[in-house]
C-alpha cells in the first residue's frame, strides 16, 4: 500500500514526475493502490525548505527602538532582555514561529541557543523542548551559541561545555563581539577547541558589519583548515568579503572550497540594518554571485522574525527570503532564480548536514508542493498555495493567511 501518490508534478528542473510515498520515504513507482492521491498538474514538487540560520529564541520579543543602533549596542540590550526569558515563555514564542514555518514548507531548521551570563541555559532548554514538541512537523538542530563571546562572558565557556556534554553537536560564536583583536582570535580558537573535544561542528557569524577592515572570516578559515575541519565548518554573513581586493577574495574562495564551507548569507540583515555611525543604507551583502561563480555554496539566512531589532518585516517564509535574495543580488533571470531556489532547499540542506534530502527513490518524503510551473514563477508570485508533506504525511495545505501578530500587540 502506498501512503501518498503524487502524479504529474513538475520538479524544479522541469521534469514531469509521479512520486510514490510509503513509510516516510519516496519509493519505487508501482501499481499498488494509494491511500491518498494528489493531482500534481500545475504544481511544482520540491525537496522541503531548510532554514539553516535562525535565532528562534529572539522571535516575538518586544521591540526597543534599536533599528539604527550600532550592532554591538543592539546585542548588549538583547543580553539584558534575555535575563527575563523563562523556558515556558520561550517555548511558546519558538512554537509560534515553528508553526508558521512548518505550514509554509520548512522541514528542517537550525537554530542558535544563546548560552551566556544573561540567558543561562534557558534558550538551550527551550529549544530542546520545542524540538521534541514539534518533532512530527520538522527537524530542529541546535547550535550552542555564546552570543557575547567565550572570552569576555565569565559564564559562557562553562555553559557551552554543559550543552555539548548534553549532546549538542554544533558550537559557534560571533567573534567580532569580543571587540579586541586578541580576544577575537582567542574566541575563534576556543570554538574549535570545543568542537574538537566533543566531535561537534563549528559555525561562525563572520564580519556582521559594513567596515571593510573587519575580515575575521580569513582567521576562521585558516584556523579551520589547520585543524582539518573540512565538511564540519559553516560561516555566515561575510559582509566585508566583497570589499576586499580581487586577489584576496579569490584566495578566500579557494579556502572555502577546500573546506567545503556553505556560507549562510542574509539579505534581510544586510538590507534592513544599519551600522555604527555609518550613513544609511549601511551593512550590505556578501558578493553572492561571485561566490557562486567560484564554486562557493550559498544558503539564505533569515535570522529571526519579530525580534527586538525588527518587530516587523522579515516574513518567516523561505520563498520570500529567496525573492529578497534575488533582488539584493540581481539574480533575476531564469537560471539565477533556479539558483536562488537551491539556496532555500538543497544548499541549505547541505549546510545543516541533512541526508536523504531530494526527490530520488530512497529520499525522505519531506516535500513541498507549490502552485507554480518553475522556481522563477514561484519566486515571483511567492506561491500562496502550498502543500507540505512531512515524513510521508500531508501536514499542511495552506494559503498565507496566518495572523502573524496578536491583535492586542497591533493595537498597542
Ligand atoms: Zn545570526
Amino acid at each position: 500500500m502506498i501512503d501518498i501518490r503524487i502524479s504529474n508534478a513538475r520538479t524544479p528542473n522541469g521534469d514531469i514526475v509521479s512520486l510514490d510515498i510509503a513509510g516516510g520515504k519516496i519509493v519505487e513507482r508501482s501499481e499498488a493502490p494509494a491511500r491518498m492521491s494528489i493531482d500534481g498538474a500545475g504544481w511544482m514538487v520540491s525537496p522541503g525548505f531548510v532554514e539553516p540560520h535562525y535565532h528562534l529564541t529572539s522571535c516575538f520579543v518586544e521591540p526597543l527602538d534599536l533599528e539604527d543602533a550600532a550592532f554591538e549596542t543592539q546585542i548588549d540590550k538583547l543580553g539584558r532582555r534575555k535575563s527575563e526569558f523563562t523556558v515556558a515563555d520561550t517555548v511558546e514564542r519558538v512554537s509560534r514561529v515553528l508553526s508558521l514555518m512548518a505550514k509554509r514548507g520548512v522541514v528542517h531548521i537550525r537554530s542558535y541557543a544563546d548560552v551566556d551570563q544573561y540567558a543561562g541555559m534557558v534558550c538551550y532548554e527551550s529549544l530542546k523542548a520545542a524540538r521534541d514538541r514539534h518533532r512530527d512537523r520538522l527537524d530542529l538542530d541546535i547550535v550552542v551559541f555564546p552570543q557575547h563571546g567565550l572570552v569576555s562572558d565569565p559564564k559562557a565557556f562553562g555553559l557551552a561545555v554543559e550543552a555539548l556534554q548534553d549532546g549538542a553537536r554544533w558550537i559557534g560564536t560571533n567573534p567580532q563581539l569580543e571587540r579586541e583583536p586578541e580576544r577575537i582570535r582567542q574566541d575563534i580558537r576556543l570554538v574549535y577547541d570545543l568542537a574538537e573535544r566533543f566531535g561537534a561542528r563549528a559555525d561562525f557569524h563572520c564580519d556582521e558589519t559594513d567596515r571593510p577592515d573587519s575580515l575575521w572570516l580569513e582567521d576562521v578559515l585558516r584556523e579551520g583548515k589547520a585543524r582539518g575541519f573540512r565538511g564540519r565548518l559553516t560561516v555566515a554573513h561575510c559582509m566585508s568579503l566583497g570589499k576586499q581586493p580581487e586577489a584576496k577574495r579569490h584566495e578566500l574562495y579557494g579556502l572555502m572550497r577546500d573546506l567545503d564551507v556553505t556560507a549562510a548569507i542574509s539579505p534581510h540583515a544586510g538590507l534592513l540594518y544599519g551600522d555604527a555611525g555609518a550613513f544609511l543604507p549601511g551593512r550590505g551583502l556578501a558578493p553572492v554571485r561571485e561566490m557562486l561563480a567560484n564554486g562557493v555554496r550559498v544558503a539564505i539566512a533569515q535570522e529571526a522574525f519579530g525580534s527586538m531589532f525588527a518587530p516587523w518585516l522579515m516574513l518567516p517564509d523561505p520563498v520570500w527570503s529567496g525573492q529578497l535574495m534575488a533582488y539584493a543580488t540581481k539574480m533575476l533571470d531564469t537560471d539565477g532564480l533556479a539558483a536562488v531556489w537551491r539556496m532555500i532547499s538543497e544548499s541549505a540542506a547541505h549546510l545543516v548536514g541533512r541526508t536523504g534530502h531530494g526527490l530520488d527513490v530512497g529520499c525522505r518524503a519531506d516535500l513541498v508542493l507549490v502552485r507554480a510551473s518553475c522556481p522563477a514563477e514561484a519566486l515571483t508570485t511567492l506561491v500562496p498555495d502550498r502543500m507540505v508533506i512531512r515524513d510521508g504525511r500531508l501536514t499542511a495545505a495552506s494559503r498565507l493567511d496566518e495572523t502573524l501578530k496578536t491583535p492586542e500587540r497591533i493595537e498597542r
